[in-house]
């Protein structure tokens, strides 16, 4: 038996929570390789590392080093090390850091190093060997994940390893340059090293117990899923419940890995497994609904035009606009004369937004085009969905009761997730509505 075990950055935040986590790993001697975080916030206002390190990037663009912002790093490491009581020249390890950040002169390279500090002192204390996932993750020249490559070298790097600590978050390009996922990215690379090691669980311990069917957040009381699909994980993860990445799922997938999410400061907590469709084990008290998530922002075209679905290439024309302006489209809902663009708004700025307008104007000639701007999506997704009646009136209802403008529906065709727009500011009352007529 083999587990990765993934801890994000508030299980390393400190050195109480690393002797946390020295517990966990020590209570089961299959928890063989270890995937860690840089340092997270140890109080509310607190600055997470990996934040410090964008801001010493910042600070080498402006004034040639990172001194200052660095020096807040250094003191975060030096007491972790001096209050784990370790063995370790942390001193050395920290200027050479410092001086590699101010001539790498980029970006991910300075972000990265929270990681590769944190598994440093991590392996030092748990007696484990330092794996660096610079050798071993490494990304092709449009910037996607080289899977057979990186597959190749984690079983290489690690089947002769009895253990080891894998610093999370980034790789290699495929010029050899230091390169990061996206934020939160951790969760991809435990999820990385399960599949390339062959384990039989990746354990991903963070600081609640589990997935939750929404975010604590918003819902204090929300219960954790005992059990969820890696399809239902998916939708939910990038719709906007960030206790894991919603790239963490297809490296798993292949070998069919589940993902047990655990709570570190809890670690009694069954926690939620992630399991492929045909795992899923179903029970007389499953909710009709698994998860709510959601987001923030979007900026929704609302195209007119009699007669639009007899015009061949319409939807095509509209596209290729968008396209044209490198956006990336999240939904399309559409009628017979109606079409909906659902852009995130973040891709609008500068003047975007008008231009796109008047080129999709120009091009398909619409009889109409209305924009709403601060709209948040929030999906409900459950593959109980498909099976009962009922689901949407519930949902509809309660967002009825509740006075809540409904200004988007989109039901997504594997009858996993019915997605609604509502306006920013009837956002977290939508989700507790939700969450309320479902549980
Ligand atoms: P880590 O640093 O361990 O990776 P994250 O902060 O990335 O932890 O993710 C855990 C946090 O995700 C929780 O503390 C919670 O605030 C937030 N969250 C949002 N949606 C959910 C959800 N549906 N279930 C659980 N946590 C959620
Ligand atoms: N430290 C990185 C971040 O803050 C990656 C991670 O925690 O997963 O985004
Ligand atoms: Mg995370």
């Amino acid at each position: 038996m083999i587990k990765v075990c993934k801890f994000g950055g508030t299980s390393m935040a400190d050195a109480n929570s690393i002797r946390q986590v020295k517990n966990i790993i020590e209570a089961d001697a299959s928890r063989r390789f270890v995937v860690v975080s840089a340092p997270g916030k140890r109080f509310k206002d607190d600055i997470k590392i990996t934040d410090m390190l964008y801001r010493c990037y910042d600070e080498v663009v402006e004034f040639g080093t990172c001194k200052k912002s660095f020096s807040i790093i250094r003191e975060r490491f030096v007491q972790i090390v001096k209050d784990l009581e370790l063995d370790l020249d942390i001193d050395s390890v920290l200027d050479k850091t410092e001086k590699d950040i101010d001539e790498s002169k980029c970006p991910d390279f300075a972000a990265s190093r929270g990681e590769y500090l944190s598994a440093i002192v991590t392996a030092a204390f748990l007696g484990f060997e330092f794996v660096d996932a610079a050798d071993i993750i490494r990304f092709d020249r449009h910037g996607q994940l080289n899977k057979d490559y990186t597959a190749d070298k984690v079983y290489n790097a690690l089947n002769d390893v009895e253990k080891a600590v894998i610093p999370g978050f980034f790789g290699r390009n495929f010029q050899g340059e230091i390169k990061t996922f996206s934020r939160g990215g951790s969760d991809i690379t435990g999820s990385i090293i399960a599949n390339g090691i062959k384990a039989d669980l990746y354990e991903n311990w963070t600081d609640v117990s589990g997935f939750l069917v929404c975010d604590p957040r918003i819902v204090p009381e929300a219960k954790a899923i005992n059990q969820i699909t890696y399809k239902e994980v998916r939708e939910l993860s990038y719709m906007g419940a960030s206790v894991l990445h919603a790239e963490a799922i297809a490296p798993v997938m292949r070998r069919r890995i589940p993902i047990n999410i655990k709570n570190t400061f809890k670690p009694e907590d069954k926690g939620t497994m992630i399991v492929p469709n045909d795992m899923y084990q179903a029970s007389a008290n499953d909710s009709v609904i698994t998860g709510i998530a959601g987001k923030k922002n979007f900026t929704v075209l609302l195209i007119e035009k009699s007669m639009m679905n007899a015009e061949v290439g319409f939807i095509r024309k509209v596209l290729s606009v968008v396209e044209h302006f490198n956006i990336c489209v999240e939904h399309l809902p559409s009628g017979i004369d109606t079409l909906s663009v659902i852009l995130s708004s973040d891709q609008l700025k500068d003047g975007v937004l008008s231009d796109l307008v008047n080129e999709i104007r120009e091009n398909v000639n619409p009889d109409y085009i209305h924009v709403m701007e601060n709209v948040s999506l929030i999906a409900t997704v459950g593959h109980g969905m498909a099976r009962r009646h009922g689901t949407a009136a519930t949902l509809f209802t309660a967002l009825a009761n509740e006075n809540i403008n409904i200004k988007m529906i989109d039901q997504g065709s594997s009858e996993l997730n019915i997605i609604i727009g509502v306006a920013n500011s009837d956002y977290e009352k939508c989700i507790r509505a939700i969450y309320k007529a479902f549980n």
